[in-house]
């Protein structure tokens, strides 16, 4: 009768059960007996639906399957596809995992093992022990047959004291230490099999689902990420209900490494980072210019037509611009120091571009006939990143934007921000990329973080909700985000590997414009202040081109493609001819390279293939007589004999419509 203990008997003697109403994500709702888990709401819908159910959402928490429910809640049954249900699969499997380590190395201490973005790991105190990658291979064949057994996960809550003993018992020094932190507070522990951790949950209701599982790597990390503390062992593992989403998975790791721009960028010769510069300082070789500048120009005659106007500001700037926009000293540890001149003067490396803008706005007087003012600039700025969270293009120290500034009345406000939404948008479907919006608001509980009163992030956050909504975006809304001054629309961006990235950015700002006293003359003729609108769709070129070079794989489109066709004479003979054909194909403004390399043919087919151009044309004594050339398209192969007019004019009209494919 152990188990009925927690229940008063009343309620069998009555033969009452209480009801609690189940709200669903689609608004209907139902009644269900007190003490029913998710598991069994699942399975009063569908069997199918119990069957892919992992977790269950509750008033927006993640609960267990199992776990009773006994208030009126709304809920929702998470599914693989679903980031509640990948987390209680991830949280589970590391505890699988854990269960595994136990078994084949009793003793091991036990730090902290959280799902992460993709997978799980956990921090382990092996003693003298160090892993190796049989020992993860036997590891993840234990976890195979503890996934076996079906074990259920099920959840305890204890009293502090019973837990801190349970631990004193067992020699885990982590886990007590972490138990110090939640002194006072209701402790739940979560057994399954022989395992027990402490730990909130959620998890699946037993192990079977994880089927398909696979360790990564094992990394050192020391207790707590403070380097005073042991190193400790971490293992990284990742685990899919299926092995074919596994094998996905590690293909597409696979394709990461094989697209991967650090490696790809020197090999095609587009950039070059080296200590002789500087950590962070990316120099463009002559193919990674073309591109870059095809990128610049294709958005400068966008923004022309959009109304921007271009300006152009220098590199450093007075340290009491950056104190009056607040750049300084609140991200001072983002930034160079200050250079301070002989005389005491201060200079500062530009962290960012808009306070120049600024100054370019205010240079004269503004009336409301003058607005919108767009200014536009390609403009470098400098910040510190640490030297440990550098990587490649993706963290630099120095970087472009493709800043812009609208300053604008309040009434044209919403006008603006859909026109630049719309010109973000086209950029990034000229590139193929699948694009999510986020609407990045300020955090209520930390409002000190943020510029500005209340009432302006009101009308702010308000404002671009509602152009989201009338433009009809597919958004989400993300407290926290906010920058200092205003919240964002943040473009999130699909890659070609499926790999989202924060890109393009478009942003409110009713705080600069204070800071500045910021004016224009209104048709009641008074001043007021104009509202900002701070966008940049690429972001920054540096990194928008590293993650490019991924997406393609280094295989550009033909209008990025730095050589878009190499012309091959078969022999020496018809290096006259291939000759000719490079001048025409020049003066259509193509970029063309001549290999009048002496070797074999198909040895140059092959290196020009390696470096993934677009087209190669073949010449020889065929084409010569019949005044044409021979077309091989890269990863296709020969394409046969066309006139050369044909090749320019339809070389012409890909680039010219910026296709994506050839
Ligand atoms: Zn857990
Ligand atoms: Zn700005």
């Amino acid at each position: 009768m152990v188990a009925n203990r927690r229940f008063p008997p009343i309620f069998f003697v009555l033969g009452y059960m209480a009801k609690i109403k189940i709200t669903f994500p689609d608004g209907s709702s139902k009644e269900y007996d007190s003490g029913v888990t998710g598991f069994q709401i699942a399975e009063s819908i569908s069997k199918g639906l119990a069957r892919e159910a992992l977790a269950v959402e509750v008033n927006g928490e993640v609960w267990d399957l199992n776990r009773k429910i006994s208030t009126d809640a709304a809920l929702k049954i998470l599914k693989w596809k679903d980031d509640g249900g990948k987390y209680a699969f991830w949280h589970s499997s590391a505890h699988l995992m854990a269960a595994s380590v136990e078994s084949l190395f009793p003793g091991t201490k036990f730090g902290i093992g959280p799902p992460i973005e993709t997978g799980f790991y956990y921090d382990l105190d092996m003693g003298d022990h160090t892993l190796t990658g049989d020992d993860l291979k036997k590891i993840e064949e234990r976890m195979v047959e503890l996934s076996e057994k079906n074990d259920p996960y099920v959840r305890e809550e204890r009293k502090w004291e019973d837990a801190v003993s349970y631990f004193k018992d067992k020699k885990d020094p982590y886990k007590l230490e972490l138990l110090e932190d939640l002194k006072g507070q209701q402790i739940t522990f979560y057994h399954s099999g022989q395992f027990t951790d402490l730990c909130y949950g959620p998890h699946l209701a037993t192990t079977a689902p994880i089927k398909a599982i696979k360790l990564l790597n094992v990394a050192g990390a020391y207790w707590r990420g403070n380097e005073k503390n042991k190193m400790l062992q971490r293992i990284y593992g990742v685990t899919f209900p299926t092995t074919k989403e596994l094998d996905e998975y590690l293909f597409r790791l696979e394709e990461a490494k094989r697209r991967d721009h650090r490696k790809l960028g020197p090999e095609l010769e587009l950039f070059l980072l080296t200590p002789a510069v500087g950590s962070g300082l990316p120099l463009w070789m002559p193919k990674g210019t073309i591109i870059r500048e095809s990128l610049v120009d294709f958005l400068r005659e966008e923004q022309k037509k959009g109304g921007y106007e271009f300006v152009m500001t220098p590199h450093i700037a007075n340290l009491n611009l950056y104190k009056t926009s607040g750049h300084y000293p609140y991200y001072k540890d983002s930034q160079f120091p200050p250079i301070t001149m002989p005389d005491g003067e201060q200079y500062m490396l530009k962290p960012m571009n808009c306070p120049h803008h600024h100054q370019i706005y205010s240079a004269k007087p503004r009336s409301y006939r003058d607005l919108p003012v767009r200014l536009a600039e390609f403009g470098t700025v400098y910040r510190y990143e640490q030297s440990g969270e550098m990587n490649g293009l993706i963290r630099v120290r120095g970087f472009t934007q493709d800043d812009a500034h609208i300053y604008c009345a309040h009434d044209q406000l919403k006008q603006e921000i859909m026109s630049t939404v719309d010109l973000t948008q086209l950029v990034f479907r000229t590139f193929g990329m699948e694009v999510r919006i986020r609407l990045s608001y300020r955090d209520e509980k930390n409002v000190e973080k943020y510029g500005g009163d209340a009432a302006y992030w009101e009308q702010a956050q308000r404002e671009i909700k509602e152009v989201a909504d009338e433009m009809k975006l597919d958004y989400f809304i993300a407290i926290g985000e906010a920058s200092f001054y205003g919240p964002k629309i943040d473009f999130m961006v699909k890659d070609a590997l499926g790999r989202t990235w924060q890109l393009g950015t478009v942003q409110v700002d009713y705080v600069m414009p204070e800071r500045f006293q910021l004016e224009y003359t209104a048709s009641d003729g008074k001043k007021h202040r104009p509202v900002i609108i701070h966008r940049a769709p690429f972001g920054s070129l540096e990194r928008f081109i590293g993650i490019l070079i991924e997406h393609f794989a280094g295989e550009f489109p033909l209008w990025l493609a730095p050589v878009q066709a190499a012309v091959l004479p078969i022999t020496d003979q018809y290096a006259e001819y291939a000759r000719q054909v490079v001048v025409q194909l020049k003066e259509a403004g193509l970029r063309v390279e001549f290999d009048d390399r002496n070797e074999k043919i198909g040895y140059k087919i092959r290196d020009w293939e390696l470096k993934k151009v677009p087209y190669m044309l073949v010449v020889g004594e065929k084409e010569k007589s019949g005044n044409t050339v021979s077309v091989r398209q890269h990863k296709k192969g020969d394409l046969g004999a066309m006139s050369r007019e044909a090749f320019v004019a339809n070389v012409a009209d890909l680039v010219h419509r910026k296709s994506l494919t050839l």
